[in-house]
Parts: structure tokens; sequence; C-alpha cells
């Protein structure tokens, strides 16, 4: 292994110099930086900024983050996706504000829903200097390349050679600042499809730039093969407001329109008609095909036919079985930025409507 130190050195100061001016940088309070590195996971600096920004002023700190309400932290977290997330930093604000304080060490932040290794060592060093070494996919790829290191980081056993690195690299005079530069390092320099190994300031100890082509590593690994599911959905108003209902397919608890499974060789407008009238308790008028929708969250991808349509007026003599209410939500969409709503909604809302005569 290369000597560490020189490594350390120069990470070091090429962040002093090039490290990006972010809003989470600038404090030490483990509740917002916690919920930076929760939104960071899964979404992009530039959309996290404005929304860490809105959410700690909706939510100051973690004692008002366990007062609201499941409903009010999706509602703040739609469009960030992954609502898991949001889920989760509510149920470990409860913990904490139960506990009375909030967890001073790595460990302690671990015993908290939601919190896995990375969350917990990123909050731990920079906010309470503890030596303990972040391991995301940033570094991942810079320690992969940097040490050429022939695992698979999807693996346990690669995992486990990639945190070794990791931790005999870590500087722990300064260990925030060095997990926040591997961390900027592989998110502007070290990308994952062009590197720009000149303006790297460990090209020097880089064993795949001496190798050539360090867009190789990490080792490529077999995907989990990605599931199809089809469904049908149905975009329709009554008195002037969307017919939504609360998913339970994609992402539960957030609206949608209502969502139904199509199984084997069922045509998607009957199944949307059958399942309008026990979910709606109406008849769908003639169908009209917007389109046919593709939306991926994790390793499923579903494909799923748009219909649009006036109800009938009158009630439907199908009654829902007992289980099968849904809970129809009639809102304006002007009325749903005060509610959980995600991607797939907002791609039904923005598929053509026919015209003349469009909603
Ligand atoms: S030299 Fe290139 S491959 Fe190596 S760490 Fe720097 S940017 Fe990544």
């Amino acid at each position: 292994m290369s000597s560490v130190a020189p490594i350390r050195r120069a990470l070091s100061a090429w962040y002093r110099r090039n490290a990006r001016d972010l809003p989470w940088r600038r404090t030490k309070d483990p509740y917002a930086v916690w919920v930076s590195e929760v939104m960071l996971q899964q979404t992009s600096v530039a959309t996290v900024t404005p929304r860490w920004r809105r959410f700690l002023s909706r939510f100051p700190d973690v004692g008002a983050l366990a007062r609201a309400s499941e409903r009010e932290v999706l509602a703040e977290w739609s469009g960030l996706g992954y609502y898991t997330r949001a889920r989760n930093l509510r149920r470990a604000a409860r913990a904490v504000a139960a506990a009375g304080a909030f967890p001073g060490s790595a460990a302690s932040l671990r015993t908290l829903p939601g919190v896995g290794p990375y969350t917990a060592a990123a909050v731990a060093s920079i906010c309470f200097g503890e030596a303990a070494a972040v391991v995301d996919g940033n570094v991942v790829r810079v320690l992969s390349r940097l040490f050429a290191l022939r695992v698979d980081p999807k693996a346990p056993r690669g995992l486990a050679r990639i945190r070794e690195r990791a931790d005999a690299l870590l500087d722990r005079a300064s260990p925030g600042d060095f997990n926040q530069a591997v961390m900027e390092l592989g998110a502007t320099v070290c990308s994952p499809r062009a590197p720009t190994c000149g303006a790297c300031p460990l090209r020097r100890s880089c064993a795949a730039a001496r190798q050539g082509r360090p867009e190789r590593y990490p080792m490529a690994v077999t995907r989990k093969a990605t599931t199809a599911l089809r469904f049908v959905t149905g975009l329709s108003r009554r008195r002037g407001r969307l017919v939504l209902v609360e998913d339970r397919d994609l992402v539960p608890g957030q609206l949608v329109t209502p969502l139904f499974p199509v199984r084997g060789n069922e045509r998607p407008d009957e199944v949307l008609r059958r399942e309008w009238r026990r979910t709606a308790g109406r008849e769908a008028g003639p169908l009209v095909a917007l389109g046919r929708l593709r939306h991926s969250i994790l390793e499923r991808r579903y494909v799923v036919d748009v219909f649009t349509f006036d109800e009938a007026e009158a009630p439907s003599r199908h009654r829902r079985p007992p289980g099968m209410s849904r809970g129809l939500r009639l809102l304006r969409p002007a009325e749903l930025s005060g509610h959980a709503h995600g991607g797939f909604l907002l791609k039904v809302l923005r598929l053509p409507l026919p015209s003349p005569g469009g909603r």
C-alpha cells in the first residue's frame, strides 16, 4: 500500500482550495448535518440545497421533527423520492426526543432507525471529530482506483476490503474534513465514467491511473435483474378535483391516481373499468388512452397504461367489498403541495390531454 501521509497531505490541501461552499458545511449542528446526509444519499446537491434549507426552516430542530406528523414530514419531503428516508428521519427524531439528547458517537447514532454505518460515520466525524471513516459510493470509487482494488464492492468481502483501506487512510487529526475531502474528490474529479486525472491531487499515487483506464474500477458487478410490473391508472376529476388515493404499490402513503395491477393476459382498459367501479364506487365513462409511462423505483420497473375519462354521475350498483376501500382523496392540483406525492403522479399530470375539451 502506498504511504498514506502524502495522500492525506495532497487531499487535504486540495480540499481546502476546492471544497464547494455548501450550506451544511457551515454548521456542526448534528441534527442539521444528519438531515443533509440523509437527503444527499440519493439526491443531487443541486436539488438538496434549497430543500435542506426549507426542511430546516419547517423543522428547525430534532424536537420539531419529532412532534410533526408523518403526513407533514412526507409532504415536506415530496419530490425528493425514497420516502423511507423521511419516515426514518421522523422515527429517529422521536427516539432522540424520547432519550432527551442527541447521540454523541457513531455507535450510538447507529441505534437510531434508518441510520447506517455511512450516516453515523459522517455525522460523528463532522460534528464530533470522531475517527470514523465513511464509505459511500464516491469513497468506494476513489479508493478502488487509488489502490487498484480488484474487489466487488457490492459483495460483503469486497466492501470489507474497501473499509479497511478507508480506515487506514483516515486522517485522525481531522476526520470530518478528510471524509468530506474523499467524497468531494469522487463527486467532482474522480467521476464514474470520465475521471479528470490531470486535475487530481492523487494522480501520483493512483494505481488505476498508472494502469490506464481507471474507469474500469470499481469492478463491474452483475446487476440484480429488474422486475417489470404492469399497472393501469385512471386520471379523472370529480367536482373539478382530481380523484386520488393513497398509494399501496409504488411508494406507500403517497397520493397517486388510482393504480391497479394488470396480470397475465388481462386488458388494461378492462382492469381499469372493473377496479375503478370497486374502488371509486362509480362507473368510468369512455376511456381515452393518454399513453404508457415507465417509472423505476430501485430494482422495480413499472410500466403503466394511463387513461383519462369522465365518471358516470350515478353511483355504481357495485359496492366496495370490505377491505377494498382505498380512501379516495379529492384535491385540486394547486392543493397537492400540502400532501405527500411523488414523481409518478407528476408524470401522469404532465401527460398531454386530448383536445378539444381537455381536462
Ligand atoms: S488519479 Fe484519476 S482515477 Fe485516480 S483518484 Fe484521481 S481522478 Fe480518480
